[in-house]
C-alpha cells in the first residue's frame, strides 16, 4: 500500500503516521526526517541540506530524490510506505511517478491559525521522536520526553520567519499536488482541523476508513 501524506507543514502528517503505519504494518519515511537524520550523522548529504532546511527552503531535487530512493529500496519498504514530505513540487510528483505508482493521497485539511498554533508550539524528544505540543499536548514533565525522557526541542525552522516562508513555499508549490492527484482519481480529503490527539480520535478513523479501501481493491 503506497500512500502519499499531503498537507500544510503542521497539518499532523507526522503525528498521524506514527499511529497509522503500526496499524499497518508499513514505515513512515519522512523526508524532512531522513534529512535530519543525515544532519545528525554529519554526511556531507547533511551539510548540503542544513542551511536550505534552517531558512525553511526546499533541498535541491538531485539531494532529496537520492535519499529517498535508497531509503525506498530498504526491505521493510516492500509492503509500502506512508510518505510523508515527498513530493513537494509537481515535478517531484512526476518523478516519485517514475519510481513508485502510488495507491492513495490522504490530504489533510486544516484552517491557518491552527497551523500556526500547532506549529509555533511543536517540540521534539531528541531521542525517539515522538512530537509534543507546548500548548495542546505538553509532556508531564516540562522539556522532558515521556516515553524515553530524553531532552524535547523545538526544530530551527518551527522558529516565526521560517514558518511564515515554509507556508508561503506551501501554497505556491505543494499546493497545485491536490489537483494533480485529484485528476488521477487518487485523492481522499482528510478534515484535520480537531485538536485532540489521541489513537481514538476522528482523524485517525476517517484515515482508517480510506486506507481500508484502498487495501481491499490491491
Ligand atoms: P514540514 O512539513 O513540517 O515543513 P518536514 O520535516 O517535512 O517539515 O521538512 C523540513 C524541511 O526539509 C523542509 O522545509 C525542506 O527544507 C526539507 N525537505 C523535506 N522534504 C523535502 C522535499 N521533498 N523537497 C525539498 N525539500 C524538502
Amino acid at each position: 500500500m503506497k500512500i502519499v501524506l499531503l498537507g500544510a507543514p503542521g497539518a499532523g502528517k507526522g503525528t498521524y503516521a506514527s499511529k497509522l503505519k503500526k496499524m499497518y504494518d508499513i514505515p513512515h519515511i519522512s523526508t524532512g526526517d531522513l534529512l535530519r537524520e543525515a544532519i545528525k550523522e554529519g554526511t556531507s548529504t547533511g551539510l548540503k541540506a542544513k542551511t536550505y532546511m534552517n531558512k525553511g527552503e526546499f533541498v535541491p531535487d538531485e539531494i532529496i530524490v537520492d535519499l529517498l530512493k535508497e531509503r525506498l529500496d530498504q526491505s521493510d519498504a516492500g509492503n509500502g510506505m506512508l510518505l510523508d514530505g515527498f513530493p513537494r513540487t509537481i515535478k517531484q510528483a512526476k518523478i516519485l511517478d517514475e519510481i513508485i505508482g502510488i495507491r492513495g493521497v490522504l490530504k489533510f485539511n486544516l484552517e491557518r491559525d491552527v497551523v500556526l498554533k500547532r506549529l509555533g508550539g511543536r517540540i521534539i524528544c531528541k531521542g525517539c521522536g515522538e512530537i509534543f505540543n507546548k500548548h495542546k499536548l505538553p509532556p508531564k514533565q516540562e522539556g522532558i520526553c515521556d516515553h524515553c525522557e530524553d531532552d524535547l526541542y523545538q526544530r530551527d525552522d518551527d522558529k516565526e520567519d521560517s514558518i511564515a516562508k515554509r507556508l508561503k513555499i506551501y501554497d505556491t508549490q505543494t499546493k497545485p499536488l491536490v489537483e494533480h492527484y485529484k485528476n488521477k482519481n487518487i485523492l481522499h480529503n482528510v478534515d484535520a482541523n480537531i485538536d485532540m490527539i489521541d489513537p481514538e480520535c476522528n482523524v485517525i478513523r476517517d484515515c482508517e476508513d480510506i486506507l481500508n479501501d484502498i487495501k481491499s481493491k490491491i
